[in-house]
């Protein structure tokens, strides 16, 4: 069976990769990792929807027998990947993604090269701040430090394989959708290798 792919979505915060990975998500039928983090739930988050809310130590335990595919401190609080879901996903041959920041990709990148990046940028730094501002969550302390952090993140740019600007969001959706399609249709050694035979075989639909 077709394994799934990989897809690993990051940008700053505030640049929307939350609502396109949920409307590809739905539109393409794939899954969306649930992440682990030890920080507290905001008031419309519920346990198991974005997020598992975990303690420290359950954290650390986790880590400890390696059920992370990653893991890293955004912000203060820590945040990571439960490995067994993207396997059985993969395995399933379902897409997912995994939206991650920066530091958890180049760990996705290294261990799992096969997965493919994509960037999700705001149309301008002030753009960001409004959407940060306008999502009413944070002090203006925490906005602040989300556009410097916003700055560090895109310092990752080039270590991406495709940017999507977030302009107006139903392209930036068909975007990303567009370039799961055309990663769904890349060749690798072993699936050119099958078709070939499946095609000498007269096997292909
Ligand atoms: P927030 O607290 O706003 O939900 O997320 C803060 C940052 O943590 C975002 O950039 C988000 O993409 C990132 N993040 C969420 N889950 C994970 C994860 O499992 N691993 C890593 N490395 N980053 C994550």
């Amino acid at each position: 069976m077709k394994k799934g792919k990989l897809f690993i979505i990051s940008g700053p915060s505030g640049a929307g990769k939350g609502t396109i990975c949920e409307r590809v998500r739905i539109e393409t039928d794939s899954t969306v990792s649930v992440s682990v983090t030890t920080r507290g739930p905001r008031s419309d988050e519920r346990e198991g929807e974005a997020y598992y809310f975990i303690s420290n130590g359950e954290f650390d335990a986790l880590i400890e027998n390696d059920g992370l595919l990653e893991y890293a401190d955004v912000f203060g609080n820590k945040y990571g990947t439960p490995k067994q879901p993207v396997i059985d996903a993969l395995f399933a041959g379902r897409n997912m993604i995994l939206e991650i920041d920066v530091q958890g990709a180049m760990q996705v990148k290294t261990t799992f090269p096969e997965g493919i990046l994509i960037f999700v940028l705001p149309p301008s730094l002030e753009t960001l701040r409004e959407r940060i501002v306008r999502r009413g969550t944070e002090t203006a302390e925490d906005v602040d430090r989300r556009l410097g952090e916003a700055m560090r993140e895109i310092e990752y740019l080039p270590e991406y394989d495709y940017v999507i600007v977030n302009d107006d969001l139903d392209a930036a959706v068909a975007q990303t959708r567009s370039v799961m399609e055309a990663e769904g249709l890349r060749l690798t050694p072993g699936s050119a290798k099958t078709f070939v035979e499946k095609f000498r075989k007269k096997e292909i639909r």
